[in-house]
């Protein structure tokens, strides 16, 4: 029989993977959760109207990613592609904003079809932060911060870049808008097909084109800096001065500009080299305008998401690994053995909450469950056969390091493991 395969470009998540990305988001949630950012879940659908109106109908997303449908009474659904549209259409429909600044993180998946290829799936899962009713650079400066903090968790600091650009405000965007496509139609013989099109409809969108032939055009193109009114520019100076004072290193890259509609004032992206061409990792800006585009009062906003897959490449390229199944291993040889060792186990589970036991299931001898044992990624194995049950003792072998095995009294092995766990942990 020919056997079913997932999806294309929506990868099984097996659980060595999984526990990586798991670390990840359990560092992310501890790092913005001690800022005050508090967890909001959302349906991983919405109505189709909320991304056209929200991200754009002139971007990638929009034009060509987008899982759409009609639902069985014919209206058009979506599968989120991003989070911010629903996380905006949440603090409208509950007026969240009214109580005051909210600060909320999200994570889980979302769906663009896309082409699939290494680090660019069509089920992909984001770690997302988004602030409102924060108007000043002291936000952007804390979500920098945040993600720099997490960076550091990780131990993957030395592997990231980040990039900071404004894209304005007010007057001043609408005059680089107009400089920008005056200057694309002067070059229109360099445009490639997208650029072509999106110079009346999204001309920003041309300035990130990586297109080879377009370079040279695109550098000498109108700035989105040299257009800054004096409260954007005023902006950009103290978020940088106060990321200067955090030691945290940016650039200014004046062409990034991201893809979707929404933003104004700072847009920035933490990149890689090591991932090849899928290099953002994190990527964020300021929204100020969305909410009241979708029908909310004036709230300033902003946000940033983490693509989990790609940083979780990075861990594991910096070298972390999986954790093992478990710190402890169970062995035990015999009937009376194997009931003494249930017992014994929820004994040792009381006593220290946070090991990870695993008792021996399904016999086999002595040999072949020390090497389950070993297989297991524990730290020690413990052994019970008939002669520790008549004892009342216990064989504690250590699995990691060259050392004799021991026998303790079973009075005494939790506090022994304790001992022994802590003792590893602190050499590693
Ligand atoms: P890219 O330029 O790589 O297409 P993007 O600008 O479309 O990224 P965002 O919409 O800003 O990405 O999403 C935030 C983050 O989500 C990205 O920085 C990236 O790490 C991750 N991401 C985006 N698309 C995918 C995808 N198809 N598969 C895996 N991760 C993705
Ligand atoms: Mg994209």
């Amino acid at each position: 029989m020919v056997t079913i395969q997932a999806i294309r470009g929506m990868p099984d998540l097996l659980p060595d993977a999984c526990n990586i990305q798991s670390q990840l988001i359990r560092a992310a949630a501890d790092v913005v959760e001690s800022y005050g950012f508090r967890e909001i879940r959302l349906p991983l659908m919405e109505k189709t109207e909320l991304f056209a109106r929200s991200i754009g109908e002139v971007t990638d997303i929009v034009e060509k990613e987008m899982y759409s449908f009609d639902d069985r009474n014919g209206e058009s659904m979506t599968l989120r592609p991003e989070a911010t549209a629903g996380v905006v259409r949440a603090v409208i429909q509950h007026s969240l904003a009214h109580a005051g600044p909210q600060k909320l993180w999200l994570a889980g998946p979302m769906f663009r079809y896309e082409r699939p290829q290494k680090g660019r799936y069509r089920q992909f899962d984001q770690f997302n932060v988004e602030a409102f009713g924060l108007a000043g650079p002291d936000i952007d400066v804390e979500l920098i911060a945040i993600s720099a903090r997490l960076w550091q968790r990780l131990g993957v600091t030395d592997s990231l870049t980040l990039e900071l650009n404004s894209l304005g405000d007010g007057a001043g965007r609408q005059r680089h808008r107009d400089a920008l496509v005056d200057y694309l139609r002067a070059h229109a013989d360099v445009l490639d097909a997208d650029a072509t099109r999106r110079l009346e409809s999204n001309p920003l969108r041309v300035l990130d084109s990586k297109t080879p032939a377009m370079q040279p055009m695109l550098a000498a193109a109108p700035q989105l800096p040299d257009y800054w009114d004096d409260e954007s520019r005023q902006h950009f100076e103290t978020l940088t001065q106060r990321l200067d004072a955090l030691g945290i290193a940016w650039t200014l890259n004046p062409r990034l500009v991201r893809g979707l509609d929404y933003y104004s004032r700072t847009v920035f992206e933490w990149t890689t080299t090591e991932l090849g061409a899928q290099n953002a990792v994190c990527s964020g800006g300021r929204y100020d305008r969305l909410v009241e585009q979708l029908g909310g009062k004036p709230t300033p906003a902003v946000g940033f998401a983490i693509g989990v897959a790609r940083l979780a490449a990075l861990m594991e390229a910096r070298g972390v690994t999986a954790q093992p199944v478990a710190d402890v291993y169970l062995a035990a040889l015999g009937e009376a053995a194997e009931a003494e060792a249930v017992v014994l186990a929820e004994r040792l589970r009381d006593a220290l909450p946070g090991v990870k036991l695993v008792v021996n299931a399904g016999g086999g001898s002595f040999k072949s469950q020390l090497k389950r044992a070993d297989r297991s990624g524990a730290q020690y194995a413990l052994i019970l056969g008939e002669s520790e049950v008549e004892s009342a003792t216990v064989q504690v072998k250590p699995l990691r390091v060259r050392d004799d095995q021991q026998a303790v009294a079973q009075a005494a092995l939790a506090g022994t493991l304790r001992e022994r766990l802590q003792a590893s942990e602190a050499a590693a």
